[in-house]
């Protein structure tokens, strides 16, 4: 008989249940027999990318033998020239949940707690698990981060509080008011991470700016990507911004090269197109107006969003739904292992896209 393996693993390592991604299109197709179905599950960018991507990464295919920048110095002078902050405040990461690891891995031993809100991102707690650290869940409000009862929580042992603004799943933010207090009361040896993944879909001035914050709370980490909004999600670059010696330590545990050569150059090139990200947004908007006037018209509720994605309230349970529209052909997420048996999330999508899941999901609740 083979040995336990299971019970060699870290203490934190044998307790985790991975992470459950959206199923890629290609195996459903082939599962249900089914072409053309349409994937609004992942959060991801119904525009597709900016051209200007597509040139650069075509220009860096002659150069695939050799090892790409390891401190990805182009990118994070392009960041830092874009957002007029130093560049040894950049930490790059290969997708913005490697940057969380990174925090995790840096900043949580054993013992330590990290402090993060009920239905926020399943990354906080699988990556505090992973290091043997203790996540402290705290009761979301309304679906949202309950930032006094979060400061309530922090004790001796907290490290780190993760904050996503807006959350995934459920579209929820913080408002400015609500996070300066908050980040009043925190000590200043426990980090509070913002994590703004989907930060470039909120018109300018409508929610905090967690770079706006680095220089009055040198304890804030401020997580980015290029995943959404950039469109760039299959090549994996996310980046953060914090105080040079955090940035120092985050950059101790990081992979030497964990930034491959063509998200580089892809990540620069969709940062110069802004123009890509305004009409993203506005895309984004028009198609959140489109399924919240088709969800009304069914008579459902749903969580109001800042994000690209709504969570539908079902107010019954959504796994049977999920299932009924995965043979029509339409992918969303269940949320579930949210906490949240009622909900799907369905990501906005193309102007068809939506009409197509409008009518599925009008067609299942029959
Ligand atoms: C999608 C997402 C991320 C990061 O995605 P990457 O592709 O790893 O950059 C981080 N936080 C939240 C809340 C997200 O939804």
């Amino acid at each position: 008989m083979a040995c336990d393996f299971i019970a060699l693993a870290a203490p934190g390592v044998q307790k985790l249940s991975p992470y459950q991604p959206g199923k890629p299109i290609e195996e459903l197709e082939r599962e249900l027999g089914l072409s053309n179905i349409i994937k609004l599950a992942s959060n991801e960018n119904p525009m597709g990318c900016s051209p200007r991507v597509l040139v650069a990464v075509e220009d860096a295919l002659s150069e695939l033998a050799l090892y790409p920048d390891g401190n990805g110095f182009v990118l994070k002078q392009a960041l830092a020239d874009f957002y007029r902050r130093p560049l040894a405040e950049v930490t790059l990461g290969n997708g913005s949940n490697d940057i969380l690891e990174l925090v995790a891995r840096a900043f949580l031993k054993p013992g330590d707690e990290a402090v993060f809100s009920q239905h926020s991102f399943a990354v906080y707690s699988l990556a505090v698990q992973a290091v043997g650290a203790t996540g402290v869940s705290v009761p979301a409000q309304r679906w949202g981060h309950d930032l006094p009862a979060m400061a309530a929580a922090i004790t001796e042992r907290t490290r780190v509080v993760f904050i996503a603004n807006p959350n995934n799943p459920t579209g929820t933010w913080v408002e400015e008011r609500e996070l300066d207090a908050f980040l009043m009361t925190v000590p200043e040896n426990v980090l509070v991470v913002l994590d703004e993944a989907y930060g470039e879909y909120v018109e300018k001035g409508y929610l905090p700016d967690g770079l706006d914050y680095l220089d009055r709370f040198p304890n804030v980490i401020v997580t980015r990507t290029f995943s959404k909004a950039y469109g760039l999600a299959a090549l994996r670059v996310g980046y953060a911004f914090a105080h040079p010696d955090i940035t120092n330590v985050l950059n101790r545990v990081r992979q030497p090269f964990n930034v491959n050569a063509l998200a580089l150059r892809a990540a620069v090139a969709a940062l110069s197109d802004q123009d890509f990200v305004a009409r993203s947004r506005q895309h984004n908007a028009a198609g959140m107006k489109q399924i919240i006037e088709g969800v009304d018209a069914l008579g459902l509720s749903y969580i109001p969003s800042r994000g690209n994605f709504l969570c539908i309230d079902l107010r019954r349970e959504g796994l049977p739904v999920y299932d009924a529209l995965l043979r029509r052909g339409v992918i969303v997420r269940p949320v579930t292992n949210y906490g949240m048996p009622n909900f799907l999330r369905v990501t906005i999508g193309a102007p068809a896209e939506n009409e197509r899941f409008l009518a599925a999901l009008q067609a299942v609740l029959k």
